[in-house]
């Protein structure tokens, strides 16, 4: 399968894309470039098929490989590189020269759309340094320097979806009077039916497309602003990693009509109002027009594995809102409570010196 490789022209260093300046920049003579530059390296995405570019893998002994993994052969230094087979983008383990898989990125697998990086690597390593600071009793493999310095900039594949929903939803309502009459209290509850039709529409909806990312975890990084997504561009990739999808926009469908029938029934809700209870009768919600985009959305990502565990954290690579759990580490929790009953056994000791001196 074919490679492309961000070189810089004037001194061949690696470039990468700045989410400062949205634009590449190489980091070693500081030359600056447009997006615009790189647009012809994309043209041959375009084809189905991988053209004359094929060659390249004929070298690579694919021998041992195991399935699921594919191998590549490193233009920049030669190295075999074996990478998971959905990697679209990522970097030469023995070189760190960025490396785009173009065969995952052609065709029906080319992006329609991507949200460049807003915020760089500095800024997700001070956010996860600050999700675990106060916290005492977190082992320490999470706070760890180096491996602070390995959360990844990883561009998500996503189904971003459109629809509508037409739908009609009966409601039981009551509304509860209380009043004294003489020596009586009386409570009077009166019963309605309320009904509500109509159609809502839904836009950019995203859905991760990826069987890697937890969705809980995609949902909870929600909202992007699908307004600043631009055209596809692989140059946008350069220095960041990146995956194709193995989730098909069908098989994500059903999470989605989920989703907007849920949020058809509540907004329907909030127009029911001035009952003291509003309760589903029955609802009926159809959808319509649905369509679905395929983006690139980009996330900072740091695993950790912790007592057989996984522990994955993540931020928004454009709004920078944190999610992921920490662990407790109860050896820790063992010691502190031992610490704390020396210091009271300590401190009892020393009153009890003090008196004894009286
Ligand atoms: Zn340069
Ligand atoms: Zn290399």
């Amino acid at each position: 399968m074919a490679l492309l490789e961000y070189k810089c022209p004037c001194c061949a260093g690696k470039l990468e894309f700045d989410s400062a300046l949205q634009k590449v920049k190489c980091p070693f003579c500081e030359s600056e470039f447009e997006m615009s530059v790189f647009q012809q390296l994309d043209e041959a995405l375009d084809s189905q098929v991988e053209e004359n570019l094929d060659w390249q893998t004929s070298t690579v002994d694919t021998w041992g490989v195991d399935e699921g993994m594919k191998a590549y052969s490193c233009q920049s230094c030669g190295a075999q590189i074996v990478m998971d087979e959905t990697t679209a983008a990522s970097k030469c383990p023995y070189c760190d020269n960025p490396i785009v898989m173009m065969g995952n990125l052609s065709g029906d697998l080319k992006p329609e759309l991507i949200i460049p990086f807003k915020l760089d690597k500095k800024a997700a390593k001070e956010a996860f340094t600050k999700h675990l600071s106060g916290k005492k009793l977190l082992p320490k493999v999470f706070s760890d320097q180096n491996h602070i310095d390995e959360i990844k900039g990883v561009y998500v594949p996503y189904w971003i979806f459109d629809s509508k929903a037409e739908a009609s939803i009966k409601y039981n309502c009551t509304a509860v009077k209380s009043f004294t009459e003489g020596e009586y209290r009386i409570t009077e509850t009166q019963h309605y039916v309320a009904v509500r039709s109509g159609s809502l529409e839904f836009e950019n909806i995203p859905v991760d497309g990826s069987k890697k990312m937890d969705d809980k975890l995609t949902e909870s990084l929600e909202p992007f602003d699908l307004s600043q997504a631009v055209p596809f561009q692989t140059a946008y990739m350069a220095g960041y990693m990146a995956d194709k999808y193995d989730v098909s926009a069908e098989d994500d469908a059903e999470r989605v009509n989920e989703r907007v029938k849920n949020s058809t029934v509540r907004s329907f809700k909030d127009t029911v109002t001035g009952y003291t209870t509003v309760e589903v009768e029955s609802s009926n919600v159809n959808l319509k027009n649905g369509t679905a985009k395929y983006g690139l959305l980009p996330v900072w990502v740091l695993n950790t594995s912790w007592n057989g565990n996984n522990y994955i954290f993540a931020m928004n690579g454009q709004t920078g809102k944190f999610v992921g759990d920490l662990p407790c580490d109860n050896s820790l929790k063992k010691k502190i409570t031992w610490i704390t009953a020396a210091v009271v056994a300590v401190a009892t000791f020393a009153v009890g010196y003090i008196i004894h001196l009286l």
